[in-house]
């Protein structure tokens, strides 16, 4: 727990305490600290309403001032739960209903492990904490919302009052948290990215499907020529795959069946004539099989029921060893049936891994190829529940900044390396600050379950990749128990100018698929090798990472990505001033720039003010003062009028800005 972390879970043992001054039958069951906050579940027949915080903050201010230490006391098992009939567990006192959660918890609690309780004041709660010293140690908090949860997240558990709030050193932190959040309603992605004109969800074309609408396809046409030129000078190659796949390919690849509440169930098409006789073939042969092996049983039994000779017992032992090599024939043969089935089934992709083995695997490879860097802005469907969905953060559909290298074990460090490098690069590019690598590794413990059973290459993976972000002096943290299946995973946090938080990248060294698929080259002395594989997505994915740049740029995007780089207003419609005005707009796309023409008869003023509020990042202002000097004035949004500048340097100067992607 961090310090943060202990102080807001600190302060839900302090909103328990007020609750129950104010009802004194609630009955608690969880109270974790979450991302900027903490909540504490409350089942309660008063509904709380955020009308009842004051009063809630009023009594919590009292237990701070009062400045109670947090007391830890280990109790066993028997008084833990004695303690939880009384319904002294949550309390201030003892009570005529037992502490109904906390006995629970105690009794998923693994025995052998020890049970403790902390006090602040009269309030005891069952709690491995830790917490800050004493209540008074809170420096500043806030109740932000309530919500309902069911018990353990199972809607077959009773419902219960979710409290959420947060906390923070003092009250300067406090106050500029709200601020942020102020700041970044204002900035939210869904509502700058309807009021821009940057994509779109229709329900007739389904929740989590955002499409994107010409401003936006331009800032998705900059982000791939960026991922291009920078894929293309650091050796990646471009490849192109299909957004659907047999089951087969999910089932090589492992990611069926224990991905399959995460894809779109999938589509039944009719049965090719050739996969109908293959099937009809395997089922012929299993039928045959299990002839032959009642048969030899039926032998077995009769011999065994006969006087053993030695002859006899030999026979025994071979025809037990042939019906044995029969059941691992047969469970051949249903996996058999099973792919030939899965033939039939055809799944959306839900990422592009499996398609990109399967190109590596279509050329012989050998150790000159590698690394072997395949790129390709792939799309994949991910079914997220409905509850889920969330603007261009959490969707149905996306567009995927993918790409696979396949090296040898001995390239891995300068590969990796290469990837932060990337990472970093493009942190730059973007302005971002702030951002931190959550390196997630494997527990042993649950090799075989949660995570592929591999143990020596989990480790020295583990370690390879913990070294390079060490000598690399990027900012991480290591978190244990969650890599992905595969292998070690690297999931990028990234701050926006405002610091609120998004995930947007992740990086993902895999041992564990390119076996399955086997994929293999050949190595110097000529044998077989299966390569190393790193899943990297810098720019995460166009809808992610396009929510993140509208918020973090508040839609004001410099030069090189602004939907509308360029749009020209005249003053007056006389027809020389349109014609000199359109020889701009002609000039300017003739060099792929993104200008337009107000065409409208409105005021300049008028003019002005509908391209500030699309945020068109430049405006060409001419009048008939302009076209005589052959100039324009120029007006760029959040700066103002530049003035008059000689119309081919204007133009020269916007070529730039945007060659070299500057930062405004
Ligand atoms: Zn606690
Ligand atoms: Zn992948």
């Amino acid at each position: 727990m961090t310090d943060i972390e202990r102080l807001r879970h600190s302060t839900a043992h302090v909103l328990a305490t007020a609750i129950l001054k104010l009802w004194p039958e609630a009955q608690f069951a969880a109270g974790p600290p979450v991302e900027n906050g903490f909540y504490y579940d409350v089942d309660l027949p008063h509904r709380i309403s955020p009308e009842d915080f004051e009063k809630i903050e009023a009594e919590m201010k009292k237990e701070i001032k009062a400045n109670h230490p947090f007391e830890r006391v280990e109790v066993s098992r028997k008084e833990a739960l004695e303690m939880g009939k009384k319904g002294r567990l949550a309390a201030l006192s003892d009570r005529n209903h037992p502490s109904k959660f906390k006995i629970d918890i105690i009794e998923n609690i693994p025995e052998g492990e020890t049970i403790s309780l902390y006090r602040n004041g009269d309030f005891v709660d069952l709690c491995a904490g830790p917490h800050v010293m004493r209540t008074g140690n809170i420096g500043a908090f806030k109740l932000t919302s309530v919500a309902s949860a069911y018990y353990k997240g199972d809607e077959k558990n009773p419902q219960l009052q979710r409290i959420y709030g947060t906390a923070f050193k003092n009250r300067t932190q406090l106050d500029e948290y709200f601020a942020m959040l102020e700041e970044a309603k204002k900035r939210d992605h869904r509502k700058l990215g309807k009021e821009l004109e940057i994509y779109v969800i229709d329900d007739d074309v389904g929740p989590g499907l955002p499409m994107w609408l010409p401003r936006g396809g331009a800032i998705i046409d900059e982000l791939e020529k960026l991922a291009r030129e920078t894929e293309f000078a650091a050796g990646y190659q471009r490849v192109r795959t299909p957004h659907i796949a047999r089951e087969s390919l999910y089932r090589k690849s492992g990611h069926l069946p224990y991905y399959a509440e995460s894809m779109f169930p999938p589509m039944e098409m009719k049965w090719e004539p050739g996969e109908v006789a293959q099937l009809e073939t395997i089922e012929k042969n299993i039928e045959s099989r299990r002839d032959r092996v009642a048969d030899m049983q039926k032998q077995l039994a009769t011999i065994e029921a006969n006087p053993r000779t030695e002859d006899i017992l030999r026979r025994a032992k071979e025809l037990r060893g042939e019906i044995a090599a029969h059941e691992i024939e047969d469970e051949k043969l249903s996996g058999d049936v099973e792919r030939v089935i899965g033939r039939q089934r055809y799944y959306l992709k839900a990422m592009n891994c499996p398609h990109h083995h399967k190109l590596f695997a279509a050329v012989p490879r050998s150790y000159r190829d590698l690394p072997l860097r395949l790129a390709e802005y792939g799309t994949c469907y991910r079914y997220e529940q409905s509850g889920e969905l969330f603007g261009l953060m959490r969707v149905r559909s996306m567009q995927m900044n993918d790409a696979h290298i396949y090296m040898t074990p001995e390239q891995f460090e300068t590969e990796f390396n290469a990837v932060n490098e990337l990472y970093l690069n493009y942190f730059k590019l973007f302005g971002i600050e702030k951002y931190l690598m959550r390196f997630s590794t494997h527990d042993p413990a649950k090799l075989g379950q949660k995570f592929v059973d591999e143990p020596e290459l989990w480790k020295k993976t583990e370690e390879m990749t913990r070294n390079v972000l060490k000598n690399s002096g990027i900012n991480y943290v290591e978190v244990p128990n969650e890599a992905a299946f595969y292998g070690p995973k690297i999931d990028v946090q990234a701050w926006s100018v405002i610091g609120r938080e998004f995930s947007i990248a992740t990086n993902q060294v895999d041992f564990a698929q390119p076996r399955r698929l086997n994929l293999v080259y050949k190595d110097r002395d000529n044998t077989e090798k299966t390569p190393l594989c790193i899943h990297r997505a810098p720019l995460g994915t166009h809808e992610r990472f396009i929510g993140f740049l509208i918020e973090h740029y508040a839609g004001n995007f410099p030069l090189w990505l602004s939907p509308e780089q360029v749009r020209i207003l005249t003053i007056g419609d006389d027809a020389k001033l349109i014609d000199y005005s359109m020889s701009i707009l002609k000039e300017l796309r003739a060099h792929q720039v993104r200008a337009e023409i107000d065409k409208s008869t409105d005021q300049i003023n008028g003019k002005i003010q509908r391209a500030e509020q699309m945020k068109v990042h430049t405006m060409f202002v001419i009048g008939k003062r302009d076209m005589e000097a052959k100039a324009v004035s120029v007006r760029v949004h959040g700066k103002g009028n530049l003035g008059a500048k000689p119309r081919a340097d204007a133009i020269a100067e916007i070529l730039q800005s945007i060659r070299e992607r500057r930062a405004s």
